[in-house]
C-alpha cells in the first residue's frame, strides 16, 4: 500500500500503554486534589492525569521543559488538553509526588479540575490576526494571573469555564462559556478605494457582509457602506485589505456570561452580554480583569454547589444578577438591532 503523508496518525498508535490495554475498561475517576485526576480499570490499573496550566502560545523552550518532564516520570507521554492546559500521564503512582514537587519547583500551575476555573481558551488576538478588537495572549495572561487562587483550588459552586474572542466572528467559540471575553469594533470599516480596485473581487466582498449592508459603488468601481446595517463585525475586512477596521481609540472589550455546552441537569445556554464595553488598557487590561473577579466572587457568594453560572442567574433572575454584581445595566444590553436574524429580510441579493 501506498505511503500517504495526508491525515494524522492512527491515534491508538500514540497512546501511552497503560491506555491501551485498558482500552474501554476504564471504570471510573476520582478528583483528589486540584489538578490531579485519577483513573481507575476494571483490571485494576490506575493512571493519574496531572493538568498543568500553561499559555496557549509556547515557546520551543517551554516545549523542551515539559518533555523533559514528561520523560523522567511519565514513560515521555503527556497530552494537551482541548482549553491548552499539559496533562502528563503518570502510569507509576511513585512518580506522582516527585513531579508535584518537580511542578512547584518550576512554578508550573496544577488545577484547573472540578469546581475551578480552567484554563481560558482563546484567540489569536494582536499577535497573529488582522481583525482584532483586542489582544488574547495578553488579556488572557491578566485575567488568568488575577484569578490564579480559583485555578489553583476548587472552592467555586462548579466548574467556570472563561473564553475570549478578540472579535465578533468568535473564532473561539467563546458564546456557549460561563464568562465570555469579546473583543469588540464600534465603528464601521474605512474604505480605501485605491486598495479595494487595485486587489478586490467586488462580488465576493459584497456577498462576505453577514448584514448586506455592502453594495458595489460603480462610480469609484469599489463598494459603499450603509453604516446603519453595519455591526462592525470586521468580516469584510478580511476579503478586503481595503476595508480596514482596527480603531485603537474606539475597540475594546465586552464581557458575556451564563453559556454553557453541557446538556448536564439544564439544557445548553449561550451566553449573554452583561457589559457591553470596557476599554483596552495593555499589559494588564484591569478594568477587564476586576469585573471578572467581582463576577466570580458574586456567584461564589451567592450560588448553590453544583450550579452552574448560568443556571444560579436564572434561577435568582437576570434583574438580581445586576443588583448583586452591582453592574450598571444600560441600553446598550438591549438588543434591538432592526437587522438582526427575526427581523431582517434582506439579502445580499435581494429585499423581500
Ligand atoms: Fe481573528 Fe476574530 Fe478569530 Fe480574533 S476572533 S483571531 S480577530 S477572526
Ligand atoms: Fe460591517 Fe461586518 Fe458588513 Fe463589514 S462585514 S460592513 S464590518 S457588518
Amino acid at each position: 500500500m501506498a505511503i500517504l503523508d495526508q491525515g494524522p496518525l492512527n491515534y491508538k498508535e500514540q497512546l501511552p500503554p497503560i491506555i491501551l490495554e485498558n482500552y474501554g475498561k476504564w471504570r471510573y475517576h476520582e478528583n483528589p486534589k486540584p489538578g490531579i485526576l485519577k483513573h481507575v480499570s476494571e483490571s485494576g490499573a490506575e493512571l493519574y492525569s496531572v493538568r498543568v496550566g500553561s499559555p496557549r502560545l509556547v515557546s520551543i523552550d517551554f516545549i523542551r521543559e515539559i518533555c523533559e518532564l514528561a520523560d523522567e516520570f511519565c514513560d515521555g507521554y503527556l497530552r494537551f488538553t482541548a482549553r491548552h492546559n499539559v496533562e502528563f500521564l503518570v502510569s507509576d503512582p511513585a512518580k506522582l509526588e516527585p513531579l508535584m514537587a518537580k511542578l512547584a519547583e518550576k512554578g508550573l500551575p496544577v488545577g484547573g479540575t472540578g469546581a475551578s476555573v480552567s484554563n481560558i481558551v482563546h484567540t489569536q488576538g494582536w499577535v497573529h490576526c488582522h481583525t482584532p478588537a483586542t489582544d488574547s495572549s495578553g488579556v488572557v495572561k491578566a485575567i488568568m494571573d488575577e484569578l490564579y487562587d480559583y485555578f489553583v483550588t476548587m472552592e467555586l459552586p462548579a466548574p467556570v469555564k472563561i473564553s475570549l474572542a478578540c472579535c465578533l466572528n468568535m473564532c473561539g467559540a467563546a458564546h456557549c462559556s460561563d464568562i465570555a471575553v469579546v473583543g469588540v469594533h464600534r465603528t464601521p470599516p474605512r474604505i480605501d478605494h485605491e486598495k479595494i480596485r487595485k486587489g478586490t473581487e467586488i462580488p465576493s466582498l459584497v456577498a462576505s457582509c453577514p448584514t448586506g449592508a455592502i453594495r458595489p459603488n460603480p462610480k469609484e468601481k469599489s463598494v459603499i457602506v450603509n453604516e446603519a446595517k453595519c455591526m462592525y463585525c470586521g468580516n469584510c475586512y478580511t476579503m478586503a485589505p481595503g476595508m480596514e477596521i482596527i480603531d485603537p481609540e474606539n475597540d475594546g472589550i465586552a464581557i458575556l456570561v451564563g453559556g454553557k455546552v453541557a446538556n448536564a441537569r439544564s439544557n445548553p445556554m449561550f451566553s449573554r452580554m452583561v457589559i457591553p464595553f470596557l476599554p483596552n488598557n495593555p499589559p494588564r487590561w484591569p478594568e477587564v480583569t476586576s469585573a471578572i473577579r467581582n463576577i466570580i466572587e458574586t456567584y461564589k457568594a451567592h450560588a448553590r454547589k453544583g450550579e452552574k453560572l448560568g443556571e444560579w442567574i436564572e434561577r435568582i433572575g437576570w434583574e438580581r444578577f445586576f443588583t448583586l454584581t452591582g453592574i450598571e445595566f444600560n441600553e446598550k444590553l438591549i438588543d434591538d438591532f432592526i437587522f438582526s436574524r427575526e427581523t431582517f429580510r434582506t439579502s445580499a441579493a435581494f429585499k423581500y
